[in-house]
């Protein structure tokens, strides 16, 4: 089943481009990322999917629904965080929950969500007293207060500190666990190939790949380096002569192999032959970082996590 569809979107402002043509489906149950360079379009897409933009041309389908026109049955549907300026800094975590949950008509259970998400003892906590990741969690739980199946989270663990990251993943694949499907808007790499299941890769305006996060690393890693030690003495042409290897570079006793395709298994079937064992056998692992580059030509922003405690 199709939890949403966007079709050949485009919006401009002005006359300057924001979205030029983006077209993706997600499935029900997905996590979906969305990775970009800044001002590729992202904001503007889920913006769009949200209804809270009107696309100049192209549809954006929600189960079925129109964000725009059927702005009722979507905002039943879907969720997104609120803006942080719009919270008074008195209210407590269950006021705001609460508040949150009466404007649905079939509302999920908030007193559930405070547990989920971890905020049981803050439920008497007033807003400007929560720390980073206290509020970072409490976006999320508004998010999901309407009982939504599709949850736009933007930027989770912009802010937080390693551990509150990681706690946060835990969180998405439990709330995923539940049956929602989650678009996830992320700066950063690690958390788009940790979270998803598949991801768009949208650059200027347009979208440049959609795949999973191994399928992009694929496409990216057309170069792969090995490198070893050798049990015993080894004619360097028992490799050049290998199709993947480009290079054989020996050092201080360290064989370095770069090339492409199946470097892997040619280098280590040429040695098994040659009845010699790679010692200290390393891969260079290539991530979604690489992917990114290879991609849009641009390294992938590093917004700083927090200097304390983000919980
Ligand atoms: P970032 O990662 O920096 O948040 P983004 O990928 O979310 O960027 P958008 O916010 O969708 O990108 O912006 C796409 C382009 O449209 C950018 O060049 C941006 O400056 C421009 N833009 C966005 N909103 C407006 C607006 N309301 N009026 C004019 N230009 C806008």
């Amino acid at each position: 089943m199709t939890a949403l569809e966007v079709r050949h979107l485009h919006k401009r402002y002005g006359r300057h481009v924001a979205v030029d043509d983006v077209s993706f489906t997600v499935a029900e149950g997905e996590i979906f990322g969305i990775i970009g360079p800044n001002g590729a379009g992202k904001t503007t897409t889920v913006e769009s999917i949200a209804g809270l933009r009107t696309p100049d041309s192209g549809s954006v389908s929600v189960l079925g629904f129109d964000p725009v026109k059927d702005r009722a049955e979507v905002r039943e549907r879907l969720g997104v965080q609120p803006q942080e300026s719009g919270f008074p800094d008195a209210i407590k975590v269950a006021e705001a929950l609460e508040l949150y949950s009466s404007f649905y008509r079939n509302p999920a259970d908030w007193r559930e969500l405070i547990e989920l998400l971890g905020l049981t003892d803050t439920w008497n906590t007033r807003y400007k007293a929560l720390s980073g990741g206290q509020k970072q969690r409490l976006s999320i739980a508004l998010a999901l207060v309407g009982g939504p199946r599709i949850a736009i989270l933007d930027e989770l663990t912009t802010g937080l500190d390693p551990q509150a990251r990681r706690d946060t993943w835990c969180l998405m694949e439990r709330v995923r666990d539940r049956g929602v499907t989650i678009l996830l808007v992320t700066h950063f790499m690690d958390e788009a190939e940790r979270l998803s299941d598949r991801i768009a890769v949208i650059d200027g305006g347009r979208v440049a790949a959609v795949d999973t996060p191994a399928g992009l690393i694929a496409r990216s890693s057309a170069v792969r380096q090995v490198r070893f030690r050798v049990s015993q003495p080894l004619d360097r042409s028992v490799l050049t002569g290998l199709p993947d290897v480009s290079r054989v570079e020996i050092a201080e006793g360290r064989w370095l192999v770069t090339g492409r395709g199946q470097l892997l298994s040619s280098v280590a079937g040429a040695l098994a032959r040659a009845r010699v064992v790679a010692e200290d056998l390393r891969v260079d692992q290539l991530n979604l970082d690489d992917a990114f580059v290879a991609l849009t030509g641009r390294a992938p922003e590093s917004p700083e996590p927090s200097e304390g405690r983000g919980d």
